[in-house]
């Protein structure tokens, strides 16, 4: 095993490892609230420096993230280059020999790219693993609770009522989270407009949940109160905004502005966008019965504290005279950078 580190300023530590066929990056952005946690991707890359380009991103996100849930964790993250030959076992056991080198200061767990069963080829070298089959479990749940709370809070500042009851909402993507962030906004009275490119799954929300589905491109010309993204990254952008005709954009994906300059078009347009990252963060919290043995009360209390994270956000944008994008990374940085 051949670990190189690299000097990155703003990151505690940057290295490289090859050990046979395994080529494998582990950044820790920064540590200063716990060890810091992020998942493994496995996927390929230009080069090099695309992959530190994306590492060092991922990482930092991971240190926003954290601190903007309230978790006592820091920000990591580690990328494996895919190879179509891929021998699962021989590169999961490299990567979690790879992980025991930080000596516990960074903690992985699954992300696009890999699952829980290689999580426990990891595990067998190492004990900084969390997304262990059988453990915390499904996160979507608790993705969609928080979700739906982050959704409340944003009612609450709009319409000063956090109540949903008859308000509409354009639900894309009907999978993990967004069936149920539906269940949730069916018991509290919401109605739904659908869509998903897979119609069995915005059937069953048509049977279950009384929702309306509409074709992948009518989404976002929905009338609507709220569009709730839970599918894909980079759905607010130039086309789709001008369809808009929403007050709210709050949902579970992950990276939903493609540029930040489409949240300055948001916040132009006088439509309030719940900043994705603090609004999917229960999956983070839940992983906290894992890793820190919390009850299920505690992990539900903290859930509930994103209404009040999201609120801030609105506040600290309002008083500050910014989007919603940038006043959550000034609530994270309040958070881990108190000097
Ligand atoms: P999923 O794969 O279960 O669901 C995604 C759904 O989106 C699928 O049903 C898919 O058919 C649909 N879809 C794909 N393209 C679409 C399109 N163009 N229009 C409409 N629907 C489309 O994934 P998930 O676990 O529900 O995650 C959804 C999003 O939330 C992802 O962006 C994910 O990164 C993010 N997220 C998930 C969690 C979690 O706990 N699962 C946590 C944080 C963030």
């Amino acid at each position: 095993m051949k670990i190189t580190e690299l000097k990155i300023a703003e990151y505690e530590k940057v290295a490289s490892c090859v050990d046979g066929d395994y080529r494998g990056f582990i950044a820790i952005h920064s540590s200063k609230l716990g060890p810091a946690i992020g998942g493994t991707r496995l996927w390929t890359y230009a080069n090099d420096e695309a992959v530190i380009t994306d590492l060092l991103r991922l990482a930092r996100g991971m240190t926003y993230k954290n601190a903007l849930a309230g978790v006592p964790f820091g920000g990591g993250k580690s990328i494996i280059l895919r190879d179509d030959a891929i021998d699962r076992e021989s590169v999961f056991l490299a990567h979690g020999r790879f992980v025991e080198s930080f000596g516990g200061r960074y903690i992985t767990a699954e992300d696009v790219g890999t699952n829980p069963q290689d999580m426990e080829i990891v595990r067998r070298e190492t004990n900084h693993v969390a997304g262990l089959l059988g453990r915390s479990g499904d996160p979507s749940p608790f993705t969609a609770r928080g979700v739906f709370r982050a959704l409340q809070a944003a009612a609450k500042y709009r319409w000063d009522s956090e109540m949903l009851a008859r308000r509409t909402v354009a639900l894309q993507g009907c999978g993990n989270v967004g069936y149920h962030l539906a269940s949730n906004l069916h018991n509290a009275g919401a109605r739904l407009i659908v869509s998903d490119v897979d119609p069995a799954k915005t059937d069953r929300l048509v049977k279950e949940f009384a929702a309306t589905a509409v074709s992948p491109d009518e989404i976002y010309r929905s009338d609507a109160d709220v569009f709730s993204p839970c599918a894909l990254g980079g759905v607010i952008n130039d086309q789709t905004i001008p369809q808009l005709k929403v007050k709210i954009v709050a949902g579970g994906a992950n990276n939903q502005l493609l540029e930040e300059r489409h949240g300055d078009e948001l916040n132009r347009l006088g439509i309030l966008y719940a900043p994705d990252y603090a609004a999917n963060a229960g999956g983070v919290i839940n992983g906290c019965r894992e890793l820190l043995g919390w009850k299920p009360s505690q992990s539900a209390a903290k859930l509930d504290e994103i209404y009040d994270t999201v609120l801030d956000i609105f506040r600290t944008a309002a008083t500050e005279g910014i989007p919603t994008y940038k006043a959550a990374d000034r609530v994270a940085e309040r958070r881990w950078k108190p000097d």
